[in-house]
């Protein structure tokens, strides 16, 4: 079993005190961050110091889920100076270029790996105290305007599916079968069902159905909108997923 806190959840921009997506997977002592939007590395530090990250994840290069990378790079490089930190820090991302991808390769500290379609990496689970399995994560091209990888996460038996930024496809059903727990961007409201696909977004109740059909055990939306009702979302949702829909909220925690 492993826990996934949310670190953040907004979809654009950060409400106040708050931050765009980010998510810890916390398994056996490691902890590897997911997604790294706006405001994520201030909510993680609530939680735990750069020195404690396993690895990092980043499932795109839009700001809503890249934006504190740059900033990421500035913790490991002074953790680095300083001697707190001498391990290196994994980071997975899809293909990148200019200022942020110079700065992520000088860093001795970190060890940079580009992520492809259906790419498998295992992470942790083989030093330490509390040594067991090791994660494993299966990255899927999802449907969205630049490059976007959802993930399939699965520690001993459990799964864990994660959108990320990604329109309603069979591609997406695929991603989130039968999984334990499959949190599931829900951008838009069903009412605007029309731009979903030419956003690369999912209304709430495309996020319901995607998991109806996919077989999930449970649901939670994350990704939110900064305007309208946020229950409306989970309603939609609701609607076509026919059992409980849980939300992402800030320092939220759920086993899988
Ligand atoms: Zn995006």
């Amino acid at each position: 079993m492993f826990t996934v806190r949310v670190l953040g959840c907004w979809g654009a921009y950060p409400a106040p005190g708050e931050a765009t997506s980010g998510y810890l997977l916390e398994i056996d002592g490691d902890r590897i961050l997911v997604d790294c939007g706006s405001g994520v590395l201030s909510k993680l530090f609530e939680v735990c110091p750069i020195e404690d990250l396993r690895a990092v994840i980043l499932s795109h290069h839009h700001y809503d889920h890249a934006a504190d990378l740059g900033v990421l790079f500035h913790a490991v490089l002074l953790a680095r100076l300083s001697g707190t930190r001498t391990r290196s820090l994994p980071i997975f991302m899809p293909e990148a270029e200019g200022k942020i991808l110079e700065d992520l390769q000088e860093e001795p500290l970190i060890d940079l790996h580009i992520i492809g379609d259906r790419d498998q990496v295992r992470i942790g689970g083989n030093e330490g105290l509390n040594a067991g399995e090791p994660l494993t994560v299966e990255f899927r091209r999802t449907k969205h305007p630049i490059p976007c990888f959802g993930m399939v996460i699965r520690h001993e038996g459990h799964t864990l599916a994660y959108s990320a930024d990604s329109a309603f496809s069979p591609d997406l059903i695929d991603l989130a079968r039968a999984a334990d727990l499959f949190i599931c961007e829900a951008s838009l409201y069903n009412h605007q069902a029309d731009v979903a696909i030419s956003a690369g977004h999912c209304t709430a109740g495309q996020a319901g159905e995607a998991a109806r059909l996919a077989g999930a055990r449970r649901l939670a939306l994350t990704h939110f909108p900064q305007y309208g009702n946020l229950r409306d979302l989970r309603e939609q949702a609701h609607s076509t997923f026919g059992k409980k829909v849980e939300m992402a909220s800030v320092r939220a925690v759920w086993t899988v």
